[in-house]
């Protein structure tokens, strides 16, 4: 997804803004992007044209470009669709809380539960795990095992139960040895069937859940949908566990299941382990789905943090070629403002491969040309030039600030060329940073 994504809004690099004509390829190709990503055809559909209205006419705030803009507008919508915030686990206002697992067999129903009741345990909760699925013998020995490993008990009544009765018995043990939760593990089909529906709405009779988590493969892509869709008319879910996400399935899933259901996944299974479960954040999901660097972050931070009288008087100095030694320190304080050098530029798509080593090198660097702008007397910040020639000065700040002479030689030279790429910032562009003093 990620090269179609960059390919959509290649057509908006260089527009002034968007309009109905040139957001029309972009939205083809997000739509062909998302197909691709596993989203089932109408939520697909529903998005685009969510997305266009939103999109066309939008205001395009200075520092962002059009086509920053319609990912951000993606993005936006993304999340949205996704539920926007971490919805977390039911808790019943009367313990125990009944946690009901349901899906197909091998989504993972038997991992996430396992997972569940250590993540419960780690939150000091005691939850009370129930294997209810009959019909392989191996399934109820497999949450023992899970169950041994987290410390976390598990209560079954082996394969003659019925799936309901061991539900309701486990309910019955739990009320009685004040677990606070009760997590019931069930069978699941190689496909949806009335026998596994019937199955599910008994149990869910027997023992009335708080929360009925559908748990799903991330790799069943498009099917998705009708799985969401089957379970909740026939069961009803109130949410979702997205399994296997460390393969390399984009997460399309998660966007179906959400609007089929209005469901909100809860959580994302992220490995075999039992440790391998995390909350859902809609937001990092949208990101993965996008599969870019997270250039929305930089937006919104340059939005946040970039007021616009500043911008302007520093262009103005720009083009005057005033651009001094404190403007540099503000400039750099803007730049510390919106996070890390290091964080900042790693939020640049194709840039999140970037050394950690070297960008540490960078933030070191800046560190110390601020300490040698500290030691300049107030005439030489406001005019580099004076340094020039004046072998006197330069020795005066690098002795004031713990350098060599050499040191400053080399931060003044680089000055010069950070003049340039302060001037290509305030064009609006993200000029290659090899321009900033030391890198
Ligand atoms: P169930 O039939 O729904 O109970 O599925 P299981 O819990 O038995 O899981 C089926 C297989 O998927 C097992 O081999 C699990 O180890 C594996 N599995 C479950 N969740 C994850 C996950 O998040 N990532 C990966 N890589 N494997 C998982
Ligand atoms: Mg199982």
């Amino acid at each position: 997804l990620s090269a179609r994504f960059e390919d959509a809004v290649k057509g908006l690099k260089g527009q002034d803004k968007i309009s109905d004509t040139n957001v029309e390829v972009a939205l083809k190709d997000v739509r062909r992007a998302l197909l691709e990503a596993d989203v089932s055809l109408p939520v697909v559909k529903d998005f685009v044209a969510d997305v266009r209205e939103k999109a066309v006419g939008a205001e395009v705030v200075r520092g962002v470009s059009p086509d920053q803009k319609f990912i951000q507008v993606v993005h936006e919508q993304l999340v949205e669709v996704m539920g926007g915030d971490n919805a977390p686990l039911a808790k019943a206002a009367e313990a125990p809380t009944v946690v009901l697992m349901a899906g197909l067999q091998g989504a993972g129903k038997t991992t996430a539960t396992a997972k569940l009741g250590l993540h419960l345990k780690d939150q000091g909760r005691r939850a009370l795990m129930v294997g209810a699925d009959v019909y392989r013998p191996a399934a109820i020995e497999q949450l023992k095992t899970l169950g041994g490993q987290i410390g976390v008990e598990v209560f079954s009544l082996g394969t003659e139960a019925k799936p309901e009765e061991i539900a309701a018995a486990g309910l019955a043990k739990a009320k009685e040895e004040g677990f606070d939760t009760l997590l019931v593990d069930t069978a699941g089909r190689l496909q949806i069937d009335t026998e596994m529906m019937e199955e599910m709405v008994r149990i869910r009779t027997a023992v009335q859940p708080d929360e009925v988590l559908l748990v799903v493969d991330s790799m069943i892509g498009q099917e998705a949908a009708e799985l969401t869709r089957a379970f909740h008319d026939q069961v009803g879910i109130t949410g979702a566990v997205l399994t296997k996400l460390d393969g390399d399935s984009r997460g399309g899933a998660a966007l179906s299941i959400r609007k089929v259901s209005g469901q909100p996944i809860k959580f994302i299974g992220t490995g075999e382990k039992v440790e391998a479960l995390q909350p859902f954040h809609p937001e990092r999901m949208a990101s993965r789905i996008l599969g870019m660097g997270d250039v929305l972050t930089l937006v919104e931070k340059a939005q946040k943090e970039v007021e616009l009288a500043d911008v302007e008087k520093m262009q103005k100095k720009l083009q005057e070629a005033t651009f001094d030694f404190s403007d540099f320190v503000q400039q750099m304080r803007l730049i510390k403002r919106m996070g890390s050098l290091g964080g900042l530029m790693k939020m640049i798509p194709g840039m999140n491969k970037l050394d950690d080593g070297i960008l540490k090198q960078g933030e070191q660097q800046l560190k110390r040309i601020e300490a040698m702008i500290g030691s300049m007397t107030p005439k030489e910040r406001e005019n580099p030039d004076l340094l020039a020639g004046q072998p006197s000065r330069r020795r005066r700040i690098a002795a004031g600030s713990g350098h060599q002479p050499a040191d400053v030689d080399k931060v003044l030279a680089d000055f010069q060329k950070m003049r340039g790429f302060m001037q290509q910032m305030s064009r609006g562009g993200m000029p290659g940073m090899g321009g900033m003093p030391g890198m």
